[in-house]
Order: C-alpha cells, then sequence, then structure tokens
C-alpha cells in the first residue's frame, strides 16, 4: 500500500479554518476503488429466482392437467425446508380420482380431492417446525392455503401470478393475511424463462450450466 502524503501544513486551511487535505489525500477520497477481479460468475440466479424456480419446477410433478402449482418454503437462513406441487392425499390413486374441473357431479371434479401445493409444502417440511419462514408459490394463495400460511407461522409470501385477484376466495386471503401480519409481494423474476441443460456438464467448462433469456 503507497503511503500517504504528511498532513496538510498548519497554514494550508480552508475557509472553515480546518486543514485542508493534500491535492494527493483528496484525489485518493474521491477516487472509485476498482473490484477486484475475481472471475466471479455475475449471471447467477437471485435468491427471489432460485426459490422461485424451485417452485416451478416442482410444479413439473403435478398430474394435475390444467394447473401446475409448486410451492417452496424458506427459513430464515435461505435454506428450503419444505417443497410441494398440487396432487392427490397419499395412498389415494391419481389415476383412480377425476382431474375434471366441471361435472354435474362436483365428485366428479378435482376441487374435493386435490392437495394443493401450499398444503404439500407445509406438510412436507424437513424441521421442526416453518415458523418465521417465507413461502413461494407459483401462484397467489386460496384462502383455505392461507389458513395454513398462517397456522404454520410463515411471515412471507411471495407470489408470482395474482391470476384470480378478483375471486372471493383471494379477496378472504388478503384480509386474513392483513389480519394475522402476514405479509405478501408479488416476484417477477428478470428473464421470463430458465432452461436446465442436462449436458451442457460435459461441455466446455466456460459453458453455462443453464441458461436464461427473455423473449
Ligand atoms: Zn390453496
Amino acid at each position: 500500500m503507497p503511503k500517504r502524503k504528511a498532513a496538510a501544513k498548519d497554514t494550508d486551511c480552508n475557509k472553515n479554518g480546518e486543514p485542508a487535505l493534500s491535492k494527493v489525500a483528496r484525489m485518493e477520497d474521491i477516487t472509485p476503488r476498482t473490484p477486484p477481479t475475481t472471475g466471479k460468475r455475475t449471471n447467477y440466479l437471485s435468491w427471489d429466482e432460485y426459490f422461485m424456480a424451485v417452485a416451478f419446477l416442482s410444479a413439473q410433478r403435478s398430474k394435475d392437467p390444467s394447473s401446475q402449482v409448486g410451492a417452496c418454503v424458506v427459513n430464515a437462513d435461505k435454506k428450503i425446508v419444505g417443497i410441494g406441487y398440487n396432487g392427490m392425499p397419499n395412498g389415494c390413486s391419481d389415476d383412480e380420482l377425476p382431474w375434471a374441473r366441471h361435472s354435474e357431479d362436483e365428485l366428479d371434479t378435482k376441487y374435493p380431492y386435490v392437495c394443493h401445493a401450499e398444503m404439500n409444502a407445509i406438510l412436507n417440511k424437513n424441521s421442526t417446525d416453518i415458523k418465521g419462514c417465507s413461502i413461494y408459490v407459483a401462484l397467489f394463495p386460496c384462502n383455505e392455503c392461507t389458513k395454513l400460511i398462517i397456522q404454520a407461522g410463515i411471515k412471507e409470501v411471495i407470489f408470482y401470478s395474482d391470476k384470480y385477484h378478483n375471486q372471493a376466495n383471494c379477496k378472504a386471503s388478503r384480509r386474513l393475511l392483513n389480519m394475522a401480519g402476514v405479509t405478501y409481494r408479488q416476484f417477477r423474476p428478470k428473464a421470463n424463462k430458465i432452461v436446465i441443460d442436462f449436458t451442457s456438464i460435459d461441455g466446455p467448462p466456460s459453458k453455462p450450466s443453464w441458461s436464461v433469456w427473455s423473449p
């Protein structure tokens, strides 16, 4: 490290009578430092992008032909403690239960049977409790899942889509979340797509293991 120049002379004062810094010292103070070049990647995923992508990847496990929703519960240390997607209850065959959205008989639709992603993510937790956690969800939670979120002690909901914003169940969700002091925010990643290319691991070292772009 270069030594700083000696302190300014007593006679070298500014208009307030304070000793003025030497020209060299002033230059050091105002010149921005060049960040060290470590070769670190710069196009890595942010935490929000990562956890939302995990929720969306989980959704691809869903058998539901009309709606694939995923959820990911994350603790304060940025550790994933629960993942889930919408599906039929354990032991209840998704080959025998209906997946229809409409039918003359409600019992022939999926609605009385299917477990939502948030429910599964909360119940799949791999820690003692999930108090104070955040939940990343593809879709703003319905009122039934909101009850579970609140009762589990989750303190933040991060959602991608709010397409049912004006439906009564979403209005009820917001009412409950507001009353319980659970915050919620919409998150849209900076890119609309993430492509996972399994073959990239065998490629040259400079090739990214995933690529991302905006349409
Ligand atoms: Zn729900």
